[in-house]
């Protein structure tokens, strides 16, 4: 392992996550390639997530937009890399998010939709969009609260207008399971990921419910397990972030 470089490590982790993706997948009776795969690169050095592209990553994940700036732009001549926003976004960086990122994964208010809705008509794209849900209840969350079934409702509402607007694509849902050293307990909350979806597919027909973006390091086999379509993995590839 010591005279590994950074690269080959990060490719045998790449390689490793492929194949716990793909048995995950065979192991729940899913296709391997229902499930696509987001390299989390938050916290660490272009020349790491650069390597995550080498070793074949084509989707790449960041949290704050400052961060993952110089990354995205020093990177953006790699073929067909897509960047997929996860964090919280600020309302006032709602613009350079739609001119940086080609997915958006945090989406956890109508007034942010909304505005993302605006600078995608100013930048003339369409912008692929899934709702995040706290299913958890946790405080320290973002997202639309959808912890219990009654919030459903108020969510199915804000759900319909986010599906009118015209320059997003409303894909699906995201959520964050609480952390456990031990998956199986994320798997009641990726479970009402599920639920929630469910609910919303029956609410309004219309908008296509077919991407669930669940499961991380820690959890994602179980994720995948419950239905996931994307898992976001960040340190199980790249190693404990710096910092
Ligand atoms: C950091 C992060 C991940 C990746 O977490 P790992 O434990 O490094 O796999 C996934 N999703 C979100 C929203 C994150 O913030």
């Amino acid at each position: 392992m010591g005279t590994q470089t950074l690269e080959q490590s990060i490719r045998s982790n790449y390689l490793r996550v492929m194949d716990r993706i793909h048995d995950a997948a065979v192991s729940a009776g899913r296709e391997t390639q229902s499930v696509r795969l987001v390299v989390v690169t938050k916290a660490h050095p272009v020349e790491v997530a650069l390597a995550a592209v080498k070793a074949g990553a084509r989707l790449l994940g960041e949290n704050y937009v400052e961060e993952a700036e110089g990354k995205i732009l020093s990177i953006s001549g790699e073929h067909g890399v897509e960047w997929h926003m996860i964090g919280h976004i600020q309302s006032r960086k709602a613009r350079r998010v739609c001119e940086l990122f080609q997915y958006v994964h945090s989406m956890d208010s109508l007034k942010l939709a909304n505005r993302l809705d605006r600078f995608a008509e100013e930048l003339n794209i369409r912008m692929p969009v899934l709702l995040e849900c706290n299913v958890s209840g946790e405080e320290s969350k973002t997202g639309f609260p959808a912890w219990d079934e009654h919030l459903w409702a108020d969510l199915a509402q804000q759900a319909r207008q986010i599906g009118e607007l015209p320059n997003l694509e409303l894909h699906g849902l995201m959520t964050m399971a609480p952390y456990y050293d031990e998956p199986e307990r994320a798997r009641p909350f990726f479970r009402k990921l599920v639920r929630v979806r469910d609910y919303l597919s029956k609410d309004l027909p219309q908008v296509s419910w077919s991407e669930l973006s669940m499961g991380m390091s820690g959890d994602f086999e179980v994720a995948i397990q419950e239905g996931a379509t994307i898992v976001r993995v960040g340190q199980a590839i790249l190693g404990h972030r710096p910092g």
